[in-house]
């Protein structure tokens, strides 16, 4: 990937070492989308398509995760427990993580924002930090569908017991039913699959981004973009978008 050199410094807060051709036009956004919505496709059809580069915060913690816990600050430390226990890291840690990685939103390959900001204090950080470094946020891309749909898409997942693959019954249904493709081991849907779970999940995105949302449109930078359709068919009305912008 071209801009894997930026990937490597948003995980591991290097240095960005990137020679690869940037891209005619970085774009500065932010991705916003409850789970199941399909955001992750579609950054991954952006990056590909117009070379911005996604930043999770939450794959930041997921890396760091696989450390030696002794190479990490103590705030990181702190934040693990916090993530293992499914809370949010405070607000603090978390701005200071994008801090010390600045490097990445001004490489010129462009970015895209994702799990952060989550919060409207997030938000007015990252406006500071992004004037500070003299650039743009462009757009704030909010993939929304209704909750019924996305209980439908998230709760039709079934997983292997053996060997954790995992099909769909609209989208991947297993050749036999109720068996793994993979493995011919026994499907069955997690907890956290189970439809009154999703729409507890998707609630609290619901309440925890509604204010951001606000924030962003109050700016004029919100851009709400249906994520009903086949994932190409979004992607078509997401670049259409973008070149508006
Ligand atoms: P995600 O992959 O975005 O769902 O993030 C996984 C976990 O990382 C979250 O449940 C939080 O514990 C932590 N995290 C990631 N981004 C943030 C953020 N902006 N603010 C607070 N916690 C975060």
């Amino acid at each position: 990937m071209a801009n894997e050199g930026v990937i490597q410094a948003w995980l591991y807060g290097k240095a960005v070492e990137c020679t690869e051709p940037k891209p005619a036009r970085a774009y500065h956004l932010v991705l916003l989308g409850a789970p199941g919505v399909g955001k992750g496709t579609q950054a991954e059809y952006i990056s590909a398509k117009l070379g911005a580069v996604q930043l999770s915060t939450g794959d930041v913690f997921r890396a760091a995760k696989g450390k030696d816990e002794s190479a990490l600050s103590p705030a990181m430390q702190e934040a693990m427990k916090v993530m293992k226990a499914g809370k949010l890291v405070s607000d603090d840690t978390v701005i200071d993580l994008v801090r010390e990685r600045t490097g990445c939103l001004t490489s010129g390959y462009g970015f895209m924002l994702d799990g952060f900001p989550r919060t409207v204090h997030q938000a007015e950080e990252l406006d500071k930090m992004l004037a500070t470094l003299g650039i743009k946020l462009h757009g704030v891309l909010n993939y929304t569908l209704p909750m019924d749909e996305v209980v439908k898409r998230l709760s039709g997942r079934r997983t292997c017991k053996q060997c954790k693959g995992t099909a769909h019954m609209i989208f991947n249904p297993p050749k036999k039913e109720g068996v793994c493709d993979k493995c011919g081991g026994e499907l069955f849907q997690r907890d956290d699959d189970q439809p009154a779970s999703i729409r507890v999940r998707l609630q609290a995105y619901e309440e925890s981004t509604a204010p951001l949302a606000n924030y962003y449109e109050k700016k004029g930078l919100l851009i709400n973009i249906s994520a009903a359709g086949t994932p190409k068919e979004i992607f078509a009305d997401t670049e259409k978008l973008l070149a508006n912008l």
